[in-house]
Formats: C-alpha cells, sequence, structure tokens
C-alpha cells in the first residue's frame, strides 16, 4: 500500500485480512486506555502502539525502580536512574516507536475518585495492574459506563485473561464476587514472575483490544488459564450471573460504597502510601525548594525524592507521598511529619 493515507508502515497488519485497510482505519481513530504501566501494561503499550491506535492513555503512580527491569520491556537503566515515572517514561519511548499517535500518560492512582474519567471515553480498557482491589474498581467503573475492558494476571509461570463485554457477558463479579482476603492471593513479591509470562499475557491482552476495535474475530469472554513452564491451556466457561451485584443488580460496591475505604491499598510491602493534607499540598517545584538542605533531594520534573537517613519518600503532583523501605503506616508517617516541618 502506498498512497497518502500515511497507513504505508502498517502494511503487513493490513494485509490481516480480518483488520484490513478499514480496520486500520478504525484503529486510527480508537482511543484504548491503560491502567497500570508494568509488565502488562507497557507490553500492551508498546503492541498497541506499533499497531497503530490513534489515542492511548497511559495510567500509573508510580517510579521505576531497578527490580522492575528483567521484565517491564519498555523501559531502561537511565529511566531507573531518572527516577522516572512509569506513565512518563512509557509516553517518551512510545513517542519513538510511533510519533503518528497521540500518548497521554497520567501519574496518578486508580480510585474511586479517579476511575470513571479516566475509562469514560475509552473504547476498551486493558488491565495493566498488579491487585485483586483495583481490578474491581475497574470493573465497577468500565460495568457502569458499558466499557469493554480486558482482564489480565501474571503471576510466576501463571497466567489468566478474560474480556468483559458488559451487557453481553459476564463481569470479573460474575467471576469472583468479592475481592479475596488478603494474603490469600499470591504475589509478585512472593511467589516471583518470569518475563515469558508476562509478555503472553501483555500480547492476549492486546490481541483481545484489537478484535474489539475492529469488530472482528470473536472476544474470549471465558476465563484463560495458563502456565508456560508446566505447559496447558484451559478455559473455563464463566456464567453471567443475574444476581451479580455488578452487572446484573447494577450495584457498585468498589466505587460507590465503603467497600474502598477498608481494604488495603498498596500492594508491595515494602512501601507505604500516604496523602499530603490539603494544607501542606502544593506543586512538586514548589515542595523541591522548601526541602533544600533536607537530606538526599532529586527532582526530575515530575517527582521529588527525598533521600535521609530515616528512609526515602516520593512527592507526587496529585498529593501523594509513597515512603519505601517500610512496611508500617506509622513509622512512615513519623517520617513525613519530620520532613514536612523542616
Ligand atoms: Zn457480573
Amino acid at each position: 500500500v502506498t498512497d497518502e493515507s500515511g497507513l504505508e508502515r502498517y502494511d503487513r497488519q493490513m494485509r490481516f485480512a480480518p483488520i484490513g485497510r478499514e480496520g486500520q482505519e478504525e484503529l486510527r481513530e480508537s482511543r484504548v486506555v491503560i491502567l497500570g504501566c508494568g509488565a502488562l501494561g507497557s507490553g500492551i503499550a508498546q503492541n498497541l502502539a506499533r499497531a497503530g491506535i490513534g489515542h492511548l492513555r497511559i495510567v500509573d503512580r508510580d517510579l521505576l525502580e531497578m527490580s522492575n527491569l528483567h521484565r517491564q520491556m519498555l523501559y531502561t537503566e537511565k529511566d531507573v536512574e531518572n527516577r522516572s515515572p512509569k506513565a512518563i517514561a512509557a509516553a517518551e519511548r512510545l513517542r519513538e516507536i510511533n510519533s503518528e499517535i497521540e500518548v497521554d500518560p497520567i501519574v496518578t492512582e486508580i480510585t474511586p475518585e479517579t476511575v470513571l474519567a479516566l475509562v469514560a471515553d475509552a473504547d476498551v480498557v486493558a488491565d495493566g495492574t498488579d491487585n485483586m482491589e483495583t481490578r474491581f474498581v475497574i470493573n465497577d467503573a468500565c460495568v457502569k459506563s458499558g466499557v469493554p475492558w480486558v482482564y489480565g494476571g501474571a503471576i510466576a509461570a501463571s497466567g489468566m485473561t478474560m474480556t468483559i463485554l458488559p451487557g453481553e457477558g459476564p463481569c470479573f463479579r460474575c467471576f469472583i464476587d468479592e475481592i479475596p482476603p488478603a494474603g490469600a492471593v499470591q504475589t509478585c513479591v512472593d511467589s516471583g514472575v518470569i518475563n515469558p509470562l508476562t509478555s503472553l499475557v501483555s500480547a492476549l491482552e492486546s490481541a483481545e483490544v484489537m478484535k474489539i476495535l475492529v469488530g472482528a474475530g470473536t472476544p474470549n469472554t471465558q476465563l484463560l488459564r495458563f502456565n508456560v513452564w508446566d505447559g496447558g491451556f484451559h478455559y473455563s466457561h464463566v456464567a453471567r450471573r443475574k444476581d451479580c451485584p455488578a452487572c446484573g443488580l447494577r450495584r457498585f460496591d468498589y466505587i460507590e460504597g465503603a467497600e474502598w475505604a477498608s481494604i488495603r491499598r498498596l500492594g508491595s510491602r515494602q512501601s507505604v502510601q500516604l496523602m499530603l493534607p490539603e494544607e501542606d499540598r502544593r506543586d512538586v517545584a514548589d515542595l523541591w525548594e522548601s526541602l533544600q538542605g533536607v537530606g538526599k533531594l532529586r527532582y526530575n520534573g515530575h517527582v521529588v525524592c527525598v533521600t535521609t537517613e530515616a528512609g526515602e519518600a516520593v512527592f507526587f503532583d496529585d498529593g501523594r507521598v509513597i515512603v519505601k523501605g517500610t512496611a508500617d503506616e506509622q513509622t512512615a508517617r513519623d517520617l513525613l511529619t519530620e520532613l514536612m516541618a523542616k
């Protein structure tokens, strides 16, 4: 294909009949929201940017760490050195990969307060998160807004994925009724994870997104489970439940009820996330000014990192502070109080 449409770079993709030229134009007009940009999110983001999805919104709350690099394919050691927020580093890399698409990075946490605005204008939402709590919030927001979303999970060598088409098939709460208690679900800190698995899950999620956007193929509304080490792909039928609180009764407990307040917020056990009191909130550039002389300070245009003998704190523009090196909330609060008093 050579013409003035600017689509030549997608020639091999357009030769794939289910996409074709018309599908490619659909992709160019589409908006996909990627929630979480770790291993799964960065794999999905890269696939979709290369495939020419016209608008990508990348949402992530966290900074890059060296222990991310073995599986989070968009990032480099330089990004870790710069203490870059993942969403920002991802957007920079994606623009290098495909300058013709629009990439919108958002450094924030996915919460009942933020989620509806993040997903409302999406054609499809892709799950790149790493915890069950956030997926219940995403499910409520997407079912309520009628936006399809693709769930994906990866732990050790085992992965899962399922596509939720609100109004047509089962939702995430038809499959799991409530957030399992803390400790009942394995995490990547306990069990580890390997990159062939996260690559596979993100590839499967990307294919689901593309099928929905071009309206061809059969989205996978069953639960697909697999293991890249021991082998085997298994489909389990998930029935749509009439009494499902979300898609059946349209009761959205995790974005409208009090459920969220009572659940554990941060998946990692080596950090605590706090919110600065309203009166202490200010632009991170101003914060950087006011913290001069307190420990080792770094400001990269997006976040301020302060390291003292007592620990490390990272300040974000949205008022969040992540205190590293402790799992104890009181220890974290004490450090923050000490820093803000200076
Ligand atoms: Zn449901």
